[in-house]
């Protein structure tokens, strides 16, 4: 089969083409496995990361890719939950250690035995994967095959971030940059919370009409004063400037959830402007989130059906992932960004 695989860890910067393009056989599915044949798979900025090193898979070369779509094409012994042609997704999660107290309470993305699609294992960037059936999730018969990939992790973990924000119907919620996750929290909590005004922080003028023209209530650059303060921000930025200027925007008692799986540490320094009365005191509060649950992406596949919030996609053929990676590197986003696997 065909598939764009990741050999060494490089600096993109240098490095344009990180991913080669290979022929590799067609994986076994193995007990309680299913065999999925991809037809799209999105891009996601935790790529970089793991092609740049901030979150090293394991073991190369691998197969990069965790918001995948496919239909099952072959079932390995004792996976009896889906039939040959289903259309099926999946995520980040691609399985855990179903044992320890994480797991038995519902916090699977905290196990330590957590395992990435696309880092620690094989994921979408090819024609076919395997996958554990529970970690598959059907997608619902609103969405094209495009719009699902991005809900896939852009959206779940986009969802969990917002849970994880506390935010009230009528408070107001920050999100400093708008890429993939940013634009479908937008869209989730104009429907979740109708009351509640949404403030986008993003350094390109293109990312901030975008952000405007679906809904957001005020779009200005990173370092800009919000008009007003803040209840919730929701940090999708690889950088730490970000964080420190959506501390200085919270309300008081306000949480700020920080959701990227590693920080670039280049602008470090930033760290240092932290000013305790300014950006910290009055019960502010950073958290962290980290990975996604199964519940996560099946909830939020149902809710995004429901109302429906269909991601502004962008299409790249399977052999035009490093431009659609070099892209995402330089910002040039509107909406998310899939490939079209043949
Ligand atoms: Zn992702
Ligand atoms: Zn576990």
């Amino acid at each position: 089969m065909k598939a764009m695989v990741l050999t060494r860890m490089v600096d993109m910067e240098k490095e344009p083409a990180p991913l080669s393009p290979a022929e590799v056989p067609v994986p076994e599915p193995g007990l309680g496995e299913i065999l999925l044949k991809v037809s799209r798979c999105g891009v996601c900025h935790t790529e970089l990361d793991e092609i740049e090193g901030r979150t090293p898979p394991p073991r190369l070369p691998v197969i990069p890719g965790h918001q995948v779509v496919g239909r099952v094409v072959k079932k390995g012994k004792d996976a009896r939950r889906y039939q040959e042609g289903d259309r099926l997704g999946v995520g980040w999660i691609y399985d855990a250690c179903g044992q320890c107290s994480f797991c038995r309470e519902g916090r699977e993305n905290l196990c330590a035995a957590f395992r990435a699609t696309g880092r620690d294992v094989d994921g979408g960037y090819g024609q076919y994967m395997t996958v554990p059936e529970n970690h598959a999730h059907p997608i619902p018969g609103v969405f094209s095959d495009s719009e699902a990939a991005p809900l896939l992790c852009a959206g779940a973990i986009g969802y969990r971030s917002l849970a994880l924000s506390g935010l009230r119907d009528g408070q107001n919620l920050g999100l400093t940059g708008f890429g993939a996750s940013a634009h479908l929290v937008l869209r989730l909590a104009r429907e979740t919370h109708p009351r509640s005004s949404v403030f986008v922080f993003a350094r390109s003028e293109k990312e901030r009409d975008f952000a405007r023209e679906i809904g957001a209530a005020w779009a200005g650059d990173t370092a800009d004063t919000a008009p007003e303060k803040l209840h919730a921000v929701i940090d999708t930025t690889p950088a730490w400037k970000p964080v420190v200027e959506a501390l200085r925007n919270l309300e008081r008692g306000g949480r700020l959830v920080i959701n990227a799986i590693r920080k670039d540490d280049r602008d470090r320094e930033e760290l240092l402007r932290v000013d305790y009365p300014e950006h910290l005191w009055m019960e502010k509060e950073i958290k962290s989130v980290a990975n996604v649950t199964g519940e996560d992406i099946a909830a939020f596949l149902a809710l995004a059906a429901e109302i429906p919030i269909r991601p502004t996609v962008e299409e790249f053929d399977l052999e035009r992932a490093n431009e659609a990676l070099g892209e995402l590197k330089n910002r040039k986003i509107r909406g998310a960004k899939v490939l079209k696997i043949p």
